[in-house]
């Protein structure tokens, strides 16, 4: 992700229901001369013969599939088992990743998603197992997928490096239904083959939010609810309750996680910013952190890293005003 502004400036463009801007002007980023974070080059890069995507072998059988040309960012997960594969999330569907986990693993790949916001399920259409919450707001993103309408903004020359994607007819891109093949459950395990995968019910960023954690080997995806950057909390189905309860129950695992990877801008993060998190979301409960407005009944709450960004209506406190 770009910048703040640019961020909200575009994420506000793609909310359904056509919320207004906040902003006007946007430094539009060249995302086609754009550098790849540099975080990104200490890791170890999987080649692949996809343009689109970056691969970075984040840890013992999981790899990282990066999207850093559209600005956001984001990025799914292929963990692999000795039987079977999980692959946590989609993306954005702009290029397809069914292929690219083809050449990554042979394996059969059981799909979940982190929450059903379109950038992190793009490519669910093409894969035959994929398992969601039982839920309805679930089910009405894989019976209708995302409309063009509510994307479009996420094609713009602004938003993507069109050169790394020639053959995608931004005029009609759109996010695809699915069909939900099971239901899955919090406290779940999958197991992969030697390798169990405990799904945790993370609801607050969204309803279907879930968070994956490998107990064995100290993984956690925490999906939205964590990454450095902005984190959204605002929009009709945000519950900031919800959210402050989720990230409680990610904080009590800190103390046997080696790292979290997060979907969204830099795949691995230290397991301690998770008491950060808690820690600040208390602080805001309690007034002793105030936020500032950001514009359309928006706050900011800057903290070291990353920010949240919370609808004011949630707040019990109205936000400090900016000069
Ligand atoms: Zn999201
Ligand atoms: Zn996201």
């Amino acid at each position: 992700m770009p910048s703040f502004k640019s961020v909200i400036i575009l994420f506000l463009l793609t909310l359904p229901g056509g919320r207004p801007l906040i902003h006007d002007k946007a430094q539009p980023a060249d995302w086609c001369e754009r550098a790849i974070r540099k975080e990104m080059a200490q890791l170890r890069e999987t080649p692949s013969s996809r343009k689109w995507f970056k691969v970075y072998q984040v840890g013992s059988g999981v790899f990282a599939i990066a999207e850093p040309y559209n600005f956001q960012e984001v990025i799914s997960y292929l963990i692999t088992g000795r039987q079977k594969a999980l692959l946590f999330d989609t993306g954005m569907g702009m290029d397809s990743i069914l292929p690219l986990v083809r050449e990554l693993t042979p394996l059969p790949v059981i799909v979940l998603n982190s929450h059903t916001h379109y950038d992190h399920m793009g490519g669910n259409y093409a894969f035959s197992d994929v398992r969601g919450m039982d839920l309805d707001y679930t089910r009405e993103h894989a019976a209708n997928g995302w409309l063009h309408e509510q994307l479009s903004a996420e094609v713009t020359p602004a938003a993507f490096c069109q050169q790394r994607l020639p053959g995608l007819d931004t005029a009609h891109y759109r996010i695809r239904p699915f069909t939900l093949s099971a239901y899955i459950h919090d406290g779940e395990q999958l197991d992969l083959g030697g390798r169990s995968i405990q799904i945790i019910a993370t609801p607050g960023h969204a309803p279907d939010a879930i968070s994956l954690l490998d107990r064995a080997a100290g993984y956690l995806w925490t999906g939205d609810s964590y990454y450095p950057g902005p984190i959204y909390l605002f929009g009709d189905h945000t519950d900031l309750d919800a959210y402050r309860q989720s990230m409680k129950k990610l904080a009590t695992l800190v103390g046997g996680l080696r790292v979290v990877f997060p979907s969204h801008n830099i795949p691995m993060a230290d397991p301690q910013v998770l008491l950060q998190v808690t820690q600040a979301l208390e602080d805001i409960e309690s007034g002793k952190m105030r936020g500032t407005e950001a514009g359309d009944h928006i706050s900011s709450f800057p903290l070291k890293g990353f920010s949240f960004l919370i609808q004011d209506s949630l707040l019990k406190r109205p936000p400090v005003q900016n000069k």
